[in-house]
């Protein structure tokens, strides 16, 4: 069962209801909508963390490039096709980004976001996100990295056809 939560909190939720609702009322509905600088700057934790992976391994000079959606659209046989990225399609399910020579073990660091339950002051546990340093050989960053990117051709795909149907919303014609 659900905490009983204090009268405090019960109006803080209402008022932070009630304040959405009127917004969402006082504007226009297409203002809330993506744009295509939206569509570019997806700032969730798979994006950062990748993104993370796929510069250090550039810098390393193993990758050719630190575009992620370059590398993840190198590595589909069609980019409209949901299969494809979901790592359905037999042609394409196992492709891996190719890298520019074999990597070795050295070692190398990188960071990461990373949750960690943190124990502050009287007992207080809450869930914080941290940016860490690790350092792993060249070999396994390559191995996560491609791992990674199987999640992020998935991630991509969905981004873009949640554009694509806003798009098409838009073009629609008014109810
Ligand atoms: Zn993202
Ligand atoms: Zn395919």
């Amino acid at each position: 069962m659900a905490p009983a939560l204090s009268a405090a909190e019960l109006q803080r939720q209402y008022r932070a209801k009630r304040d959405a609702d009127l917004e969402r009322r006082a504007r226009p509905f297409w203002v809330v909508r993506p744009t295509e600088s939206d569509r570019k700057t997806c700032l969730c934790k798979i994006h950062e963390n990748t993104e993370f992976l796929a510069s250090t391994l550039y810098k390393c000079g193993l990758l050719s490039t630190k575009n992620l959606e370059q590398l993840a659209d190198a590595i589909v046989c069609n980019l409209d096709s949901k299969a494809c990225a979901y790592g359905e399609c037999d042609a394409c399910s196992t492709t891996a980004v190719s890298t520019l020579r074999h990597a070795p073990n050295n070692m190398i660091t990188f960071f990461q976001w990373a949750t960690e339950t943190s124990t502050s002051g009287e007992e207080k546990k809450s869930i914080i996100t941290v940016k860490k340093e690790l350092t792993k050989s060249e070999d396994e960053v390559v191995e996560e990295f491609q791992e990674r990117m199987v999640k992020f051709r998935k991630h991509l795909f969905n981004i873009r056809w949640q554009y694509k149907a806003y798009r098409k919303l838009r073009k629609s014609p008014e109810p």
